[in-house]
C-alpha cells in the first residue's frame, strides 16, 4: 500500500478505533523513524522540563485523556512520542496577579494536576524524585512533575516557598517576563542588580528544600547571582543559545559555560520564537506586529474575560498564525542542540519544549508525537546512543539525583 493511501485510511480510522489502537497504527505509519532509533527512544526515559499544560486544564477544564486537535500534548501523543516525564509549568501570569491572587492561582493550577493523576491512575504517575520517574519508565506510565515558573507566587514568603515543596513542586524559575521584588528578569529593566539578599536566601532554601533552582527567564547577572550561592547543579528549564537566535531568553556561551562548570543543564526550548532567528517576536516586522494585534483584539472581542473561550480560541489562532511567521523546521531545534553541545558539553544539554507555552513550533516538530523524529535528527547528525540518552533525560536525572543529595545533606537526612 502506498504511504498516501495508509496516511487517509489512519486519518478515517481516527474516528473510529480506539486511541491505544490509533497511536500503534500511527507509530507504524511514522517512515522517517528507523526501528532502531524507535527502539533507542522506547528505552530513553525522555524527560521534557517545561510543558504549559496546567492552565488549559484549569481554564479550559481541558482533560489529559482523549487525544485533542488542539495544543501540543495529551496522554495518546505523550505516549505515542514517547514522552515519559513532563515537567507540568505552574505558571501565575506576573502582570495579571501582580498583588494578590497569584498564590491561589498557583494552588488551584497544582490541583488541577493532581486531578489529572487521580482521574488517569493507569497512564500518569505523580513523581517528586529521579527514582519516581525511573519508576514510571519501569510501569509503563507517564511521570508528571511540576515546576513553579515565576518566583512572584511564593509573595516573598519562605514558608510558602516551602508549602509548595511538599505539594511535589521541583523546580522554581526565580522571575518569569517580569522583575519580581528580589530578582531582575531577562525581559525587564534591572533594578536589583541580579538578586537581592533575599533572592539569595530564596536560592538557599530552594538547596535545602530539594527543588532545582531554574534560571530561565532570569537576567544575566541574576543567573551569575544564583550560580555564586547555589551548592546544587541548576537548570535553565527552557531556553536555547543567543549565538543562533540572539534573544534575552536565550543564553550566551558565557551562560552556557558556567552552567556546565556548576553541573547544570540547558533544556533546549523548541519555540519558533527561540530557535528560528527571522522569527523575533522582540524585533518583530510590522507585518508579524499587525497580525498578532489582529489576532489578539479578535480573541478580546469574541471571548472577553470568558478564559475557557481566549484559551481555545488562542490555541486555535495559533494554528493560523504558524502558517503567516517564519516558524522554521526540526533543523532549527537539531541547531541548537547542536551549539549547546558544542559550548558547554555533552552532560549539559536537555529537552525543554515549551509545549502549549508557545505560539509556534517548528515544521517538522508540530507537537510531542514529533519527539522520535528528534532523536532520528541527533542520530543523523553522528551522536551516539550514550549520548543521545543523555540529551533526551539522563542529564536532567542526574542534575535531579545530585540536588536531592544536597537536600538530603542540609536537612540531616
Ligand atoms: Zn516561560
Amino acid at each position: 500500500m502506498n504511504h498516501n493511501k495508509l496516511r487517509a485510511i489512519l486519518l478515517v480510522a481516527t474516528f473510529l478505533v480506539s486511541p491505544a489502537l490509533l497511536s500503534s497504527l500511527s507509530a507504524m505509519s511514522d517512515d522517517d523513524v528507523s526501528p532502531r532509533v524507535a527502539e533507542l527512544h522506547r528505552r530513553a526515559i525522555v524527560v521534557d522540563t517545561h510543558i504549559d499544560t496546567p492552565m488549559r486544564l484549569l481554564d479550559e477544564g481541558f482533560d489529559l485523556a482523549p487525544r485533542d486537535a488542539l495544543g501540543h500534548i495529551d496522554i495518546p501523543r505523550m505516549r505515542e512520542g514517547g514522552l515519559d516525564a513532563a515537567f507540568f509549568s505552574i505558571w501565575v501570569d506576573p502582570r495579571k496577579y501582580k498583588d494578590d491572587g497569584a498564590v491561589e492561582r498557583a494552588l488551584q493550577l497544582i490541583a488541577t494536576v493532581y486531578e489529572q493523576v487521580e482521574r488517569h491512575p493507569n497512564d500518569l504517575l505523580l513523581a517528586r524524585t529521579a527514582g519516581d520517574i525511573r519508576r514510571a519508565h519501569r510501569e509503563g506510565k507517564i511521570a508528571l512533575l511540576m515546576g513553579l515558573e515565576g518566583g512572584h507566587p511564593i509573595e516573598d514568603n519562605l514558608r510558602i516557598l516551602r508549602t509548595y515543596a511538599e505539594l511535589g513542586v521541583r523546580y522554581m524559575t526565580l522571575t518569569h517576563s517580569i522583575n519580581n521584588n528580589w530578582g531582575d528578569s531577562s525581559t525587564d529593566e534591572p533594578v536589583h542588580n541580579g538578586l537581592t539578599d533575599f533572592g539569595k536566601q530564596v536560592v538557599r532554601e530552594l538547596n535545602r528544600l530539594g527543588i532545582i533552582v531554574d534560571i530561565s527567564h532570569v537576567s544575566d547577572k541574576a543567573f551569575y547571582d544564583a550560580l555564586e550561592v547555589t551548592q546544587a547543579p541548576v537548570i535553565a528549564s527552557h531556553s536555547s543559545c543567543r549565538a543562533l537566535v540572539g534573544i534575552p531568553r536565550n543564553m550566551s556561551d558565557d551562560l552556557l559555560r558556567a552552567l556546565a562548570k556548576n553541573g547544570g543543564v540547558v533544556q533546549i526550548a523548541m519555540g519558533s520564537w527561540f530557535v528560528v532567528p527571522e522569527y523575533d517576536p522582540f524585533t518583530a516586522t510590522d507585518e508579524m506586529k499587525e497580525w498578532r494585534a489582529e489576532r489578539d483584539k479578535r480573541i478580546e472581542e469574541k471571548c472577553g474575560e470568558d478564559s475557557k473561550c481566549v484559551s481555545l480560541e488562542t490555541l486555535r489562532r495559533n494554528l493560523d498564525y504558524q502558517k503567516v511567521i517564519p516558524r522554521g523546521t526540526l533543523k532549527h531545534i537539531t541547531d541548537h542542540i547542536d551549539h549547546a553541545v558544542k559550548v558547554a558539553g555533552v552532560d549539559h544539554v536537555g529537552l525543554g519544549s515549551d509545549f502549549d507555552g508557545v505560539p509556534a513550533l517548528p515544521e517538522g516538530f508540530d507537537d510531542v508525537t514529533f519527539l522520535p523524529a528528534l532523536t532520528q535528527a541527533l542520530a543523523d547528525r553522528g551522536y551516539s546512543d550514550d549520548d543521545i540518552l543523555k540529551i533526551l533525560g539522563g542529564n536532567t536525572l542526574r542534575v535531579m539525583e545530585a540536588v536531592e543529595r544536597v537536600a538530603a545533606r542540609a536537612q540531616g537526612r
